[in-house]
């Protein structure tokens, strides 16, 4: 029987460590049985494939599952989590869920291998029935979507009504001993609400609920905008906003990615998350309902140019040495000079591959939303030094001392050249919300008012991996984002 997750859980450390087995080395499977949805919010990143062009809906079934997990499951870490997602993934009824964990669970004790189950779900068809299978089959590992704004998600088109539908399902959830967490998706005019919707799980009190903030995309329903929907320097703003007042109130939830970050910066996040690994190529793998392979959600939501194979027709071995995975993979080796040399590396890795290729920065370029993580880091790093985030340390049970130690030691080392004034840090903080190259003894200025560091030269030291990838063809096409290649 699966162990329920606790509020204490939420606050431990995660992810996976000492994976030393080179030939099983997936960490998160995302699972998409359908993309079937009873929701049809306007910025859904990953409509059904009808809407995109296509007149025909794979789905999985029991069968179907029993191929994707005897080819995928050897190659998984043990410990590593298998996310159901979609569509919408409780279309498929309890049963599937039910039947495929009976097989799974043959499979683990076979192998004497532990997988994870947990499931994203707009959850709107949460009831009785599904108690037992969330308990027993996903330990309570359960997230759902809602925005504060309550107009982008739509149950036929009425934002009302998924309101009402949403709000019924938590609080049922709830009675039922779970802890969902709640997924909001911000743009440019809804961003300054991030602190609303922390202030409604705080509210709760003990029915409060764990929230991540996420920045929406041009893509799926919302392909073709121009530009991004949300700046980098709006969504870290709101960010800090709320970090700040998380860290002050130390309340029983937690709040990604601020908490993954937070563990990030004092060295307590162990492998396997993302957006903060460089080195994700061939670490996750998303299957599409009609059996396609990708390196993750995102990258199937972009086209279908960095498809890895199909599980109806490769083997996991042509999958995992596909030229596509290799180019992914490169991109660890790849990364801008700006990022090498970042003071944030060692946490942020360069960022989403998805995000640089997405915001036409190709596979090796540069992350979008690089500002945004800056900001964040520098905040956190500088509200740990300064004691400003004890409370809720306390709360995740590390211990301070080792934490500031750890972030310390880390910048220091890094900036072994230039050396930070501690005596000035101690009295005002940052001088820059970058982060510490400007607390430099010499008071020499590195940031720009994006960022930037000054001492780069982007234009040179940044694209000569982008020509690279111009020259194999495979710069994205946006019009392309809409064709996908269904296999029958
Ligand atoms: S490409 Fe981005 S979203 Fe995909 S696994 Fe890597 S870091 Fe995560
Ligand atoms: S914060 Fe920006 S420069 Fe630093 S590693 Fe991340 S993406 Fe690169």
């Amino acid at each position: 029987m699966a162990v329920k997750l606790t509020r204490e859980d939420l606050f431990r450390p995660q992810g996976i460590s000492n994976v030393n087995d080179k030939n099983k080395n997936i960490y998160v499977v995302i699972a998409k049985p359908t993309r079937v949805c009873n929701a049809d919010c306007s910025y859904c990143s990953s409509p059904p494939l009808e809407e995109m062009g296509e007149n025909w809906e794979p789905e999985w079934n029991f069968e179907k599952f029993k191929i994707y997990f005897d080819k995928v499951f050897p190659y998984m870490v043990h410990g590593a989590t298998w996310i159901w997602h979609g569509g919408e993934p409780m279309l498929m009824g309890v049963d599937f869920y039910k039947k495929t964990y009976e097989y799974a669970k043959e499979k683990m004790l076979e192998a004497e291998k532990q997988i994870f189950f947990s499931m994203q779900s707009n959850m709107l068809g949460y009831n009785e029935k599904w108690k037992e299978v969330f308990f027993e089959i996903f330990g309570g590992s359960l997230s759902s979507s809602f925005d504060p704004d309550e107009k982008n998600r739509t149950i036929k088109g009425n934002a009302q009504n998924y309101s009402r539908v949403f709000k019924r399902a938590l609080d049922k959830m709830m009675d039922d001993g779970f802890m969902p967490m709640v997924i909001g998706t911000y743009k440019e005019d809804t961003a300054h609400m991030m602190l609303d919707m922390y202030n409604w799980s705080l509210n709760r009190g003990e029915r409060s609920f764990p929230l991540r903030f996420n920045y929406c995309v041009p893509i799926g329903r919302e392909a073709g905008e121009l530009g991004d929907l949300i700046s980098p320097e709006t969504y870290a703003d709101n960010l800090v906003r709320v970090y700040n007042q998380w860290i002050e109130d130390a309340p029983n939830f937690t709040i990604t990615p601020l908490d993954q970050m937070l563990k990030k910066a004092i060295g307590q996040d162990g492998e396997g998350h993302c957006p903060w690994m460089k080195s994700c190529g061939g670490k996750f793998i998303n299957i599409e309902p009609n059996g396609e392979v990708y390196n993750c959600s995102e990258f199937s939501d972009l086209n279908s140019e960095y498809c890895f194979g199909n599980l109806n027709i490769n083997s996991m071995e042509d999958i995992l040495t596909s030229e596509q995975i290799k180019l992914i993979k490169k991109r660890t080796a790849k990364l801008p000079l700006s990022c090498m040399t970042c003071e944030h590396f060692s946490e942020c890795e360069g960022g989403c591959a998805r995000d640089s290729v997405l915001f036409d920065n190709g596979l090796y370029g540069k992350f979008y939303y690089c500002q945004s993580w800056k900001m964040v880091y520098a905040r956190i790093k500088e509200s740990v030094l300064l004691g400003q985030a004890d409370k809720i340390l306390e709360k995740m049970n590390v211990n301070i001392e080792q934490a500031k130690y750890f972030i310390k030691t880390n910048l220091n080392n890094h900036f072994s050249e230039i050396e930070i004034d501690w005596a000035d840090f101690n009295k005002n903080g940052l001088n820059s919300k970058f982060g510490f190259a400007e607390n430099n003894k010499n008071k020499q200025l590195f940031y720009d008012e994006k960022g930037r560091n000054k001492n780069i030269d982007y234009d040179k030291n940044e694209n000569i991996f982008l020509k690279e990838e111009e020259n194999k063809k495979i710069k994205i096409n946006r019009k392309l984002s809409k064709i996908k290649v269904v296999a029958v």
